[in-house]
């Protein structure tokens, strides 16, 4: 893999600044943040959102997204629809990313901002207000004022699936979008909703995954911690296997690097 980073950060393969496995680059150092590694930060990002927001790579979620905003569900009926693929949300200059599962139809196939629009958005974003991260506990529409300190938002699929289920051949086409956020720079904590989301991050790191469970945490070499959270699917939420203080502590874990409070 060619190294398109700065050349003030190339650094030769022994000398211990990163650690080079395969094709993957795992930093095992604080990245730079100078204004220009900033910059190519968030332009990567950019790019890769634009390059998502465009993407017809799977005829089953690219015709199901585009039924689902052409019938639209009567309460929604006067809205349009996004009925593209989601691009990510946060801080483009954050070091801490969460990873959830897919858009569901009418929340964010509906908005066009993740986890926006539905109950497990309501139930995440009140979490995230909770602890700092986000500056309102609400995610209602794309233009209602929400935003992000240090965490960005990402899915291993970006389309909305029918019955919130993608296919493994899904997963693995969108899973390029996945590897490509998490090899731009050295993550601090990734926050993976649900089992899916932990096996496509460990996946796309290159590691084994240990077993997933709420709070389990595997700490990489390179630094990064993969903290593992139940998802606020309404499925979860309903039946209590998700409580507000279980998603708390792992939004906690999440935010202290995968150390307890
Ligand atoms: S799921 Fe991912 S790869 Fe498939 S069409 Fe949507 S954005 Fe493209």
């Amino acid at each position: 893999m060619a190294d398109t980073r700065p050349s003030h950060m190339r650094q030769s393969r022994s000398s211990g600044s990163y650690s080079y496995t395969g094709t993957s680059l795992f930093y095992a150092t604080e990245p730079c943040r100078c204004s220009a590694c900033q910059t190519r930060l968030v332009d990567s990002i950019s790019g890769l959102n634009s390059e998502i927001i465009a993407c017809r790579a799977c005829p089953r979620l690219v015709e199901w997204r585009e039924l689902v905003a052409r019938e639209k569900r009567r309460s929604f009926a006067d809205e349009e629809y996004w009925g593209k693929a989601v691009p990510y949300f946060g801080d483009f200059e954050a070091s801490r990313l969460i990873v959830g599962l897919a858009p569901a139809a009418h929340g964010a196939n509906r908005t066009g901002r993740m986890f926006t629009g539905d109950r497990s958005g309501d139930w995440l974003f009140a979490a995230l207000h909770r602890a700092g991260v986000a500056n309102q506990p609400t995610s209602v529409h794309a233009a209602d004022g929400l935003a992000l300190k240090g965490a960005l938002m990402a899915a291993t699929c970006h389309c909305a699936p029918p019955d919130n289920k993608p296919l493994p051949e899904e997963i693995a086409a969108c899973n390029d979008y996945l590897t490509r956020l998490i090899h731009l720079r050295r993550w601090s904590s990734i926050l993976c909703l649900g089992g899916i989301a932990w096996l496509n991050v460990h996946k796309t790191c290159r590691v084994k995954p240990p077993k997933f469970s709420h709070g389990a945490v595997h700490l990489l070499e390179s630094g990064t911690a993969i903290v593992g959270s139940y998802h606020p699917s309404q499925q979860n939420t309903f039946t209590g296997r998700l409580t507000e203080p279980m998603l708390d502590a792992a939004i906690l874990l999440w935010l202290g690097d995968g150390k307890p409070d």
